[in-house]
This record gives C-alpha cells, sequence and structure tokens, in this order.
C-alpha cells in the first residue's frame, strides 16, 4: 500500500504542507484537507512506523479522536476506566472524572494509532509522501517560499502557501526557523517497552508514585504499566496477544538534570509489577526519549508557519502525555488557516491561542513539576496524599489537564487562579 504511494512524484506546490505525520501532523493534514485545502503531508518515516510512548489515551484525547471521525476506531480497543495508583504501601482506584470529556480512555499501540490517523488524512484527500524528509527552507520577505525535501532520489523543493510544522520533540524544521527549547522549566526523560500478559485486559492504567531503582533507592519518577488488550500479529512485530507497554519517566530540569539510566530502571520495575499484572516475557522494543513540556519553547510561529503538538512542547507536565494536545493543535492551527484571509500572518496569532488554550494550565503545572524533582517532594507529598481517595481524584483531575474553562467548581477555580498567578510571575511564560 505505502510503496504505491512512495512511488508517485513529489509534489511541486502545496497550498498546505504538513511535516510530519504523527498525531498532530496527520490530524492537522485531516482537518486541513477536509476544510478544502490542498494538502501535502510528508514524513520521513516510512509508515508504519514505531515512536517511543506510553501508548495511553487520556479522555481528552478520545474526545479529539472523535471528534476527528476515529470514535469507533477505539470500539475494540480498550477502554480504560482510570488510573490505579500505588505508592508508600498504599494504593488507590480513581475514575477519570466525568463531565466535558468521555468518562474512559484507553491504549493503542502508536504503530497501530499513527498509522490509522494517517490513512484518515489520505482518505480525506491528503497527498502522502513518505520516506522524504523536509531538510531546508527557502525564504522570500519573511515567509516560507520553499520546503526543501530529500529522499532517496535527492533533494527536491515544495512551494508553499503554508507550512504546519508537526516534526515531533527535536523540530529539526522548527529549529531552522527559530523555535528554541527552554529547559529551565522541567521536562521529561521516559523509556518504554512491551511485555507479554495475561492482564492485559485490565479497564485500569497502572501509575506507580514511588519509584525505586534496582538498589532500592527512591528515584524522582513514576512508573506506568498500560494495557493494550490483545495485540493481532503485526504491529508489534513477535509480540501479539495480551500486551502492555510498561514504562518509567522522570521530571528534570537544566538546574536538577535526571542523571538516570533509564534502561535498567526499567527491566527492574518491570520485574516489581511482574506478579500483579501476570507478566511472561521479558520487556522487548525497549526504548527511550525526552519530552519537551508545557509550552517551554519560543518561536512557535512565523508569517506562514506553526508549530504544533511536540515540535511547540505541547506536553502535560505533570504526566508526559501529549497525544491529545497533538490533535488539539492540529485541528486549532487548521481553524487559523480557515482565518487567513482576514489576517495572513499567523506570527502573533497563534502563539495567543496556543497561550489561550494552554498557557494557565502549563505555566501552572509546570511549576509544580519543577517542585517534584527537588528531593524529597515526591515522598513529602505523596506518602500522606495517596491515603485520600479524594485527593487522588482531584490529582488525577489536575494531572490529567481534565479541567475546562467552563467547569466552575472550587478546584476548577482554584487551579485556574494558580495558572494566573503563576503565568504573571513566570520568568518566561509559556510560548513565549
Ligand atoms: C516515553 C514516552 C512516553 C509517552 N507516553 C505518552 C502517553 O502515554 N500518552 C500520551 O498522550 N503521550 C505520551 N507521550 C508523548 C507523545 O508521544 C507525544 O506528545 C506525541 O507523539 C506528539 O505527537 P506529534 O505529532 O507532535 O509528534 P510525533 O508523534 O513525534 O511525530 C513527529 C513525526 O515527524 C516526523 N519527522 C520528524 N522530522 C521530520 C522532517 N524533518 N521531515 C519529515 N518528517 C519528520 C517523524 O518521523 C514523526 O513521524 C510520551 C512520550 C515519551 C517519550
Amino acid at each position: 500500500m505505502s510503496s504505491d504511494i512512495d512511488r508517485r512524484p513529489i509534489p511541486e506546490h502545496a497550498e498546505v504542507l504538513v511535516v510530519g505525520a504523527g498525531p498532530g501532523g496527520s490530524a492537522a493534514a485531516a482537518h486541513a484537507a477536509t476544510a478544502g485545502h490542498d494538502v501535502v503531508l510528508l514524513d520521513a518515516a516510512t509508515f508504519p512506523r514505531d515512536k517511543t510512548c506510553g501508548d495511553g489515551l487520556t479522555p481528552r484525547a478520545v474526545a479529539e479522536l472523535d471528534h476527528l471521525g476515529l470514535g469507533t476506531y477505539l470500539d475494540d480497543r480498550p477502554r480504560i476506566d482510570g488510573l490505579h495508583l500505588h505508592g508508600w504501601g498504599a494504593q488507590q482506584r480513581v475514575r477519570w472524572p466525568s463531565g466535558h470529556f468521555p468518562g474512559h480512555g484507553s491504549a493503542v499501540s502508536r504503530m497501530e494509532l499513527d498509522d490509522a490517523i494517517r490513512e484518515l488524512a489520505v482518505a480525506r484527500g491528503a497527498r502522502m509522501v513518505q520516506g522524504h524528509k523536509a531538510v531546508d527552507v527557502t525564504m522570500s520577505g519573511g515567509r516560507i517560499a520553499e520546503v526543501v525535501v530529500e529522499g532517496p532520489d535527492g533533494r527536491r523543493p515544495i512551494t508553499v502557501r503554508d507550512v504546519i510544522v508537526a516534526d515531533g520533540v527535536r523540530s529539526g524544521l522548527g529549529k531552522a526557523l527559530g523555535r528554541e527549547w527552554h529547559r529551565d522549566t522541567a521536562y521529561g526523560v521516559a523509556a518504554r517497552a512491551y511485555v507479554p500478559s495475561g492482564r492485559a485486559d485490565d479497564p485500569w492504567m497502572g501509575s506507580h508514585l514511588e519509584l525505586r531503582g534496582p538498589d532500592g533507592a527512591l528515584l524522582p519518577g513514576y512508573g506506568w504499566v498500560f494495557p493494550l488488550g490483545d495485540v493481532a500479529p503485526g504491529p508489534l512485530g513477535e509480540l501479539s496477544g495480551g500486551v502492555l507497554n510498561v514504562g518509567v519517566g522522570a521530571l528534570a530540569t537544566s538546574k536538577r538534570p535526571a542523571h538516570m539510566a533509564l534502561r535498567p530502571i526499567l527491566e527492574h520495575y518491570a520485574r516489581m509489577v511482574g506478579d500483579e499484572w501476570a507478566i511472561t516475557g521479558t520487556p522487548f522494543r525497549l526504548t527511550s526519549a525526552l519530552l519537551p513540556m508545557g509550552g517551554a519553547v519560543s518561536g512557535v510561529a512565523g508569517p506562514n508557519w506553526m508549530l504544533i503538538g511536540d515540535a511547540a512542547a505541547c506536553v502535560n507536565p505533570l504526566n508526559g502525555e501529549g497525544i491529545d494536545y497533538a490533535l488539539e493543535t492540529g485541528r486549532l492551527a487548521v481553524e487559523l488557516l480557515d482565518d487567513t484571509r482576514r489576517s495572513p500572518d499567523h506570527t502573533g496569532r497563534w502563539r495567543d491561542i496556543l497561550v489561550e488554550h494552554y498557557g494557565l494550565a502549563f505555566s501552572a503545572a509546570r511549576r509544580l513539576a519543577g517542585v517534584l524533582t527537588v528531593p524529597q517532594a515526591v515522598p513529602t507529598l505523596g506518602r500522606p496524599g495517596i491515603r485520600s481517595a479524594s485527593l487522588m481524584s482531584l490529582v488525577v483531575r489536575v494531572m490529567g489537564n481534565l479541567i475546562t474553562p467552563d467547569d466552575a467548581d472550587l478546584v476548577a477555580r482554584a487551579w485556574r487562579t494558580a495558572g494566573r498567578v503563576s503565568s504573571r510571575v513566570d520568568h518566561r511564560p509559556p510560548f513565549q
């Protein structure tokens, strides 16, 4: 299927060129094609491709997939009711909050999910170019006139009207356009692997707030177990049947970098949860990656380009989830494109839209995440906290960024106030 697409000549022009076909880029391409734009979706990889991730979908991501038209895709996928939190000899099962978002999440391997969103974009009319990398731009009057694309047959320019930059955490194209990642606020380092399990149909995501290394030392991080259900032969190579995604993550700042060898910690963690989760094999496909978080980048837009998803550091600083924000920013970017006739320069408007949607929550969350990088902060807060069911419900709601501007209860108002205060005293507010 993909080889047919790959043999097509590289298009010479695109009204909208989307660089990167992860959830952000493919969602943007699908929305833009639906809105009638002539769209080219470009990715350096050939699909299906893997992406280091926990594969967890929060209710916020489920809502956005539904909005995109992929709601039924999740029908035969795991339906996750909430989080099963562990730590300091206690545990709590906390349901996702009911309200604005659906009351359930899910978990799907990125080999499958990203290909499904990409196929949706193609079905809606986006022209896909795989195995070709955006390597350079030609500017004219401050705008991108051409994006230079490199593939097996050499380099070719694609002339463009607009570019959506969705090239992920390192954002090489974003960097070429002036994007800068600031590591003085919290960022993440995390690793994941897949394991076979007899409990992959569990409707709870496991989360260990007390993470210990092989020597028993407390580490400034957390562990997760996300049940993927029955995985068909294919997407995960030799692994099929009941599969879990297990992972460990840590928060860091430039002042307090996380010096952890993630592989032995993850292997130890998988052994630690082995009996509880009926794990029947050793971790495989173990990979790790960095996570820019909380809008800690500047240079998110120019006159005819916008950065979305990880490229714009749209990752929740409290739990490392970013699929939902990638999908959302893909949609929001296209809404701005549709407004282009009124204001053909995206520079300030795209940054304002990101600030409006995520600024307060990201500012408060990354400040709290920064506190959690201080040794002893996690046990001091976690030991008493995990014993309180109501406190843990609140934590899940805040950590999942499941508070909406319409929520008027005390917790929502307090969180927004914290965000406003935090933004006011931010040395560098999100996306600036
Ligand atoms: C260990 C780990 C665990 C995580 N767990 C979760 C989780 O459980 N739930 C969750 O919601 N989020 C999680 N995240 C975050 C999530 O993976 C990202 O937020 C999400 O993938 C962002 O999507 P994106 O579309 O912005 O970028 P990506 O998914 O990274 O896609 C970027 C695409 O751009 C392509 N590309 C890059 N450069 C170029 C170029 N120059 N030219 C052409 N193509 C290019 C790449 O090949 C890639 O396909 C996790 C992250 C990590 C590291």
